[in-house]
């Protein structure tokens, strides 16, 4: 990609290396070097997905002098993540103020980067940041953190290979790493969560998930159903209609839309820094309690939604079953059924390592809550025992002690996170924090692993720095 920054930027740009300068980072490089099986360098980290975390991740590495580090991601550069495919909304949910991926330096927030380039009074007058803003913000991050990235390059299986991962790559190539970061986003250890009776074949004709790609312009003139009322079903619902659909109808399981945000009570540093020390229970029933709650959609979302007469919001009317008519689908409701020229699920992901085929090898090793953890009958919740029992490095741990110490090395950065971490991966406000922790983590398990030949390095050590001349006259 072309680099010819603004002024503004260029200056923007010095100041940022000014002050890794002065905090002398990146650090020295420190981690020995390792060969490959069949020759080549072992990656000490192979990062899956350049989205907002992985940079984060990756950057956070090679500020604490892990040079060999580099980021996989299957989307063309400058496409990573939802933001140039399937984000629908117009802006971020977030407030633009976020640190958000920062790391600690002020020259590289957005806040930074959107001055540099359009001013003080630009900023005050800013709204929430559009959506295509915050993707160029995330292409000049990946720039000056000057990333290893290899774009177009998905990591299709990760296979143990003793003190090393064998990776292999979309392209058909091969990668060994010592570490595997997942930042693979909001479906990285799982998938869209369908709904039964959605056949795969009727995928993109009849039906499409939120996250997939839908061409709107096709559906002019017919009868759009969303079902969900969470912030992607909205923002769909709002794309249908403003591409010319000819009838919207929302179908919520619920009596009303949430209104309150509860997870927001949550916030501050504490539970940053705090939650993964929690004990469970507390964690499963904070984290069970915001999803029974439910998040509601962003007010602009509904706006859009409702600027429109030829849209309706149906509650009470969860999908219970589904019928091919002709051109159409047919959704059973408690509110009688509801025929639909085209369907989109708004339903949300769901976790479920089991679902990803990059990790085939190793899925069935990993412990799980449930495996872990055993909640009172009136918190059971099968689709949350399904999130990873993560260490304090966002490590898998194992099933089965010992039988898969490899683990302690494949770490999960991406939402399936949350519930043993708290809100540090995944979401803006606090993608810092888990990347400052996952770095320091592998930096604690690089050294541990090496430490017999920082040993030797350290008895072969002879760089003298007195020289014998110091003291004229004297035998030193
Ligand atoms: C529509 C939408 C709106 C959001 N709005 C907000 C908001 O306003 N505020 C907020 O705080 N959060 C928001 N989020 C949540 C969060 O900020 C985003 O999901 C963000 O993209 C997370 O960054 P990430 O790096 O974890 O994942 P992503 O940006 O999704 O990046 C993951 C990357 O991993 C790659 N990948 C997947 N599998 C592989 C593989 N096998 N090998 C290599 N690469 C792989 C993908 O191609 C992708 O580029 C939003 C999320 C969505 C979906």
């Amino acid at each position: 990609m072309q680099h010819d920054p603004a002024p503004g930027l260029r200056v923007l740009e010095d100041r940022l290396h000014e002050a890794l300068e002065r905090l002398q980072e990146p650090g020295t490089a420190w981690v020995p070097p390792m060969a490959a099986p069949g020759g080549g360098v072992v990656l000490d980290v192979a990062i899956l997905g350049a989205g907002m975390a992985g940079l984060a991740a990756g950057f956070a590495l090679k500020r604490e002098g892990v040079s060999r580090v580099t980021l996989f991601d299957p989307a063309p550069e400058g496409s990573e993540g939802p933001w140039a495919t399937y984000a629908r909304m117009r802006t971020l949910r977030s407030p633009k103020q976020l640190a958000g991926p920062a790391l600690g330096l002020d020259d590289l927030t957005f806040r930074a980067w959107f001055e540099a380039q359009h001013g003080a009074a630009a900023w005050e007058a800013l709204g929430k940041i559009p959506t295509g803003m915050w993707m160029d913000y995330l292409r000049w991050y990946r720039r000056v953190a000057g990333l290893d990235v290899r774009s177009g390059v998905g990591v299709a299986r990760i296979v143990p290979e003793g003190a090393l991962f064998r990776l292999a790559l979309s392209d058909g190539g091969v990668a060994f790493a010592r570490h595997v970061v997942l930042a693979t986003g909001r479906d990285g250890l799982g998938g869209p969560r369908l709904l039964p009776g959605f056949l795969p074949e009727w995928r993109g004709r009849f039906w499409a998930h939120s996250a997939d790609a839908i061409d709107f312009a096709a559906l002019a003139g017919r009868h759009v159903v969303v079902v969900g009322a969470g912030a992607s079903a909205f923002d769909n619902a709002a794309a249908a209609l403003e591409a010319g659909c000819r009838r919207l109808t929302m179908l919520l399981r619920r009596a009303a839309l949430p209104r309150v945000n509860s997870g927001k009570s949550m916030e501050g540093r504490g539970f940053w820094h705090g939650w993964h020390a929690l004990p469970a229970e507390w964690r499963w029933r904070l984290m069970l309690s915001v999803e029974r709650r439910q998040t509601p959609p962003p007010h602009e979302s509904v706006r859009r939604v409702a600027a429109h007469a030829n849209a309706m919001l149906l509650t009470g009317a969860g999908v219970q079953g589904v019928a091919r008519a002709g051109d159409a689908l047919v959704l059973e409701t408690p509110r009688g059924p509801v025929r639909a020229e085209f369907v989109i699920l708004g339903t949300g992901f769901l976790q479920d390592a089991a679902l990803r085929p990059e990790l085939a090898a190793v899925a069935g090793e990993i412990r799980l809550w449930r495996d872990a953890y055993v909640p009172p009958p009136d918190e059971a919740d099968a689709a949350l025992g399904l999130n990873p029992w993560l260490d304090e490095g966002f490590a898998f741990t194992e099933r089965e002690p010992g039988r898969a110490p490899h683990l302690a090395r494949l770490h999960c950065f991406n939402f399936a996170a949350t519930l043993s971490h708290g809100k540090v991966t995944g979401d803006v406000p606090a993608i810092s924090v888990g990347a400052q922790r996952l770095a320091r983590a592998i930096c604690t398990r690089l050294l541990a692993a090496d430490i017999a030949a920082h040993a030797a390095r350290h008895a072969a050590f002879n760089e003298p720095e007195i020289t014998g001349d110091e003291w004229p006259g004297v035998v030193l």
